[in-house]
């Protein structure tokens, strides 16, 4: 271990071999076993508190990952995984992490039979290949406006989260809100704004029709509410320093003072007159209103909002057919928005405001309510995981059946294909389809049944063709889990076999570590030690 060469400077360190190679693997079965005991409805939570003290409860994989200050590079690697599948699909990172895992966990018990990595890893290229076919044939497909099957999916998807009591109503809110902004078959996640407030219960979140933003008119004498408003979207301070730029000035009189001080003064009245001229009646910041401008616009009888989020800003635009303004010369009458009506609202205590009757009728909001900004934010993760999966199963139009039914179907059929090849990659092709077996053990685990009870039952079951086999966790039973209605999209599980054996593969490869240290006060674990968060995991 450590073993330099000559050209290698001090802050360089080098592991080769099999050294690399197992410090590697035993780094990303770490991080899978992390994310482990959250799979599925009966997995628990974790709660993850920063370095700044900030917690974060959840259950989905992503977010614990991103969270951990993971160093290690192979870990790092997983991470990455399932980052992806937040981005191709925005659910089944468990998943994808947890199969990479297994896939290098049963790796090792192939190299230590003295079988080469290039032969594993081709193994595993050829199961990745036959998988994808498995998985083709045996996805159902569903109509698009099937919304039936798309609420079970949205219901599949939330159970054992922090929505799981109200999933039926969250999913009906998803299918309104998908039925509302889709064309032609196609969804963009953008249109659907998600709004938090914290209050009440989660019960009581709903589907509002308009755009509603989390903030509120900076002045009580604004009026509070604003008939046929006419919108001006604003990217650029109302205020004469912008805090984001310091400048000095050097007075050296009184007069000198005052002389500036007027000279500010009139050029906001400037922006404002400018303003007032257009007929405008609301005025959406995404920078600052200063106190002096703030007076000159409720003078004026406008409703103004400061700091507006660039997002939101984006929404009131596509809304209300508002272009955002990012010059002072560009304000004028055309490109501003209109609604029916914009109005500040009262939420569980918290003052929001409401653009209602929107030109765009497309426009809606989900308004999530919950009693601490923890359970808000895991409510959110957990509706977009219904959302996201509503989106996949359209897009391609295929789902498959959950529970671990699918997965077992493609270990037993993967098996066969094996036997059929010549050569050790067949034992690669039998370590692929254990991997992905791990997946209905650890529902079963996870949920306090004995997992070899279950995967024998399940095997039982797919031997005699009973391709829907499943593990129903309301039931707690093995059976045809697609009549129970336990299903998700086919895409899930076809972007997870990828980035799982993607990076299986690669760490695979890796025989050689060399790791360039930032400096010698540098933190960087290196790859011949554990790092220190994964002290306290073994
Ligand atoms: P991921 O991050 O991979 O999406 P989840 O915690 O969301 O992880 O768990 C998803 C797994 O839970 C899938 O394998 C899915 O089939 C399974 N699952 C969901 N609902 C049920 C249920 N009622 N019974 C059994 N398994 C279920
Ligand atoms: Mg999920």
């Amino acid at each position: 271990m450590g073993k330099n060469a000559d050209f290698m400077s001090e802050n360089t360190e080098r592991t080769i071999g099999k050294d690399a190679q197992r410090n590697n693997i035993l780094a990303a079965k770490l991080v899978a076993e992390v994310v482990k005991t959250t799979l599925g409805p009966k997995g628990m939570d974790k709660m993850l508190v920063s370095p700044l003290n900030e917690i974060t409860v959840t259950n989905d994989g992503v977010t614990i990952l991103s969270e951990m200050q993971i160093e290690h590079p192979a870990a790092k690697m997983m991470v990455e995984i399932a980052k992806t599948q937040e981005k191709e699909v925005g659910d089944g990172t468990t998943t994808s992490v947890m199969i990479a895992g297994k896939l290098l966990e049963n790796a090792e018990k192939l190299l230590d039979r003295k079988i080469h990595p290039t032969v594993i890893v081709k193994g595993y290229r050829i199961a990745q290949r036959k998988a994808h076919e498995i998985l083709d044939e045996v996805s159902l497909k569903i109509a698009p406006d099937n919304y039936e099957i798309l609420k079970e999916i949205a219901m599949t998807a939330m159970t054992g989260k922090g929505a799981e009591e109200e999933r039926e109503k969250f999913s009906e809110i998803l299918i309104n809100a998908v039925k509302i902004v889709s064309e032609g078959g196609k969804v963009d996640t953008e249109d659907i704004k998600i709004e938090k407030v914290v209050g009440e219960g989660i019960k009581d979140t709903e589907l509002v029709k308009g755009i509603i933003i989390g903030k509120e008119k900076i002045s009580n004498d604004m009026p509070k509410n604003i008939l046929n408003a006419k919108i001006l979207l604003i990217d650029f301070p109302l205020e004469i320093k912008s805090p984001e730029i310091e400048t000095k000035i050097s007075i050296s009189s009184h007069s000198e003072l005052q002389n500036f001080l007027d000279e500010e003064e009139k050029s906001i009245k400037n922006m404002i007159q400018k303003i007032v001229l257009t007929g405008a009646n609301v005025v959406f910041c995404q920078k600052g209103i200063d106190d002096f401008a703030k007076y000159l616009l409720s003078k004026s009888e406008i409703y103004a909002c400061r700091r507006v989020a660039k997002s939101d800003m984006d929404k009131i635009s596509k809304a209300t057919g508002g272009r955002i303004i990012s010059n002072l010369n560009e304000i004028s009458a055309e490109g501003m928005g209109e609604t029916e009506e914009v109005e500040e609202i009262k939420e569980s205590g918290e003052k929001m405001t409401y653009l209602k009757g929107c030109k765009n009728p497309k426009s809606i909001t989900i308004l999530i309510h919950g009693g601490t900004t923890h359970v808000v934010d895991e409510i959110e993760r957990a509706l977009l995981d219904g959302l996201l999966d509503i989106i996949s199963s359209l897009e391609t139009g295929l789902v498959v059946p959950g529970g671990g039914a699918i997965e077992m179907e493609i270990a037993k059929r993967l098996r066969d294909f094996g036997r059929t090849l010549k050569g050790r990659e067949q034992l690669a092709i039998e370590e692929y389809a254990n991997s992905l077996e791990f997946i209905p053990v650890t529902l079963a685990e996870n949920a306090g049944i004995d997992p070899i009870d279950v995967l024998t039952e399940l095997k039982l079951k797919h031997d005699m063709g009973e391709l829907n086999a499943g593990l129903n966790l309301f039931t707690n039973k093995v059976e045809n889990v697609l009549n129970s209605r336990i299903l998700e999209p086919s895409k899930i599980k076809s972007q997870a076999i990828d980035s799982a054996t993607d990076v299986a593969t690669m760490i695979l490869r890796i025989d050689d570590v060399i790791l360039s240290k930032p400096s010698k006060r540098g933190s960087m674990n290196n790859a011949g030690s554990m790092p220190d968060y994964m002290d306290s995991l073994v």
